[in-house]
């Protein structure tokens, strides 16, 4: 992978690292052309391709995934695309506040209600957005969720990133469901371990409830040592509240915790939820 002050493509001079993932690093990076700052994600094309043909269409989907929702406010923007011939180079709006999950440990470990509620909206409206596209994130978590900050003490505004597995509408199968099992498990909903095909909308939504979770109590609500009794207990939507979430966020986490995502509360029903409406009257905009 390339190192700090490296200048790639004759454009970019790359800068401090931002963080990475199994085939790519992200870079802090500076346009020679414009001076603007900006981040780069460098995929090694070798390794990406050693991991199999299905790694190359993979990040064919993501390009596309970004360009077609990337203009929303709560999704990380992708300015554009290069390559070389051992390196793709995703050159995307820097968000400078880093990782959601960090903010969290920062703050003690969990968020008070009214800060988890900011963050939960924007998350939603971006999710809301990428599903009226045909876009199912499909990993979503604190890691992908980044904060851009402006320092004005306002917690700022959360972006969605890392549209690796998503995917279209267009790849399901003739029965209109989801059949590929991604995903990181603690995040991961009842019906992608189950493999009975799925609705990519109502994974997402379940994963909204395991993020919106983790933000009020600070710790996961599905997790065991041993794999397969952790898949055991998200199979049930086997969890414990902890005593200091309100009955609102309580009625509401249990929707989104629905194992049976034919019950499961959906985007539509979730905005007129009582928790999620304190404090606002419109639905978050979605375009
Ligand atoms: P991967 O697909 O390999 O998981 P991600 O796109 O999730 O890669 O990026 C890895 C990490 O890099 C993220 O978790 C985040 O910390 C950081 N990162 C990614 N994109 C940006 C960005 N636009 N601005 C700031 N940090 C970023
Ligand atoms: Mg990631």
């Amino acid at each position: 992978m390339p190192e700090k002050g490296t200048v790639v493509m004759s454009r970019y001079e790359l800068g401090r690292s931002l963080g990475h993932g199994t085939f790519s690093k992200v870079y802090q990076a500076r346009s020679l052309v414009s001076g603007e700052t900006v981040a780069v994600k460098v995929i090694d094309k070798e390794k990406a391709l050693r991991a199999g043909a299905g790694m190359v269409d993979q990040i064919e989907r993501e390009v596309a995934v970004m360009r077609l929702v990337g203009r929303h406010p709560n999704v990380v923007r992708l300015h554009e695309v290069m390559a070389s011939r051992s390196k793709i180079y995703f050159v995307m709006e820097l968000v400078r506040g880093g990782e959601l999950l960090a903010r969290l440990v920062a703050g003690g470990g969990r968020l008070g209600e009214d800060a988890a509620r900011r963050y939960f909206h924007q998350l939603v409206a971006a999710v809301d957005f990428c599903h009226s596209r045909g876009v199912y994130h499909r990993d979503l978590k604190p890691e992908n969720l980044l904060v851009d900050d402006d320092g004005s003490g306002g917690g700022g505004n959360l972006k969605v990133t890392d549209f690796g597995l998503s995917a279209l509408s267009a790849s399901r199968r003739h029965d209109g469901l989801l059949h590929t099992t991604c995903g990181t498990p603690s995040y991961v909903a009842p019906e992608i371990i189950g493999d009975k095909g799925y609705d990519g909308a109502t994974a997402d939504v379940w994963s909204c409830g395991v993020i919106l979770f983790l933000l009020l109590a600070g710790y996961l609500p599905f997790f065991d040592s041993n794999l397969m009794e952790m898949y055991k207990k998200i199979t049930n939507g086997e969890f414990k509240v902890p005593d200091w979430f309100t009955p609102d966020a309580r009625s509401l986490i249990s929707r989104l915790l629905d194992p049976n995502p034919t019950t499961r509360i959906t985007i539509d029903e979730l905005v007129k939820h009582p928790w999620f409406k304190k404090g606002h009257t419109k639905r978050p905009a979605s375009s």
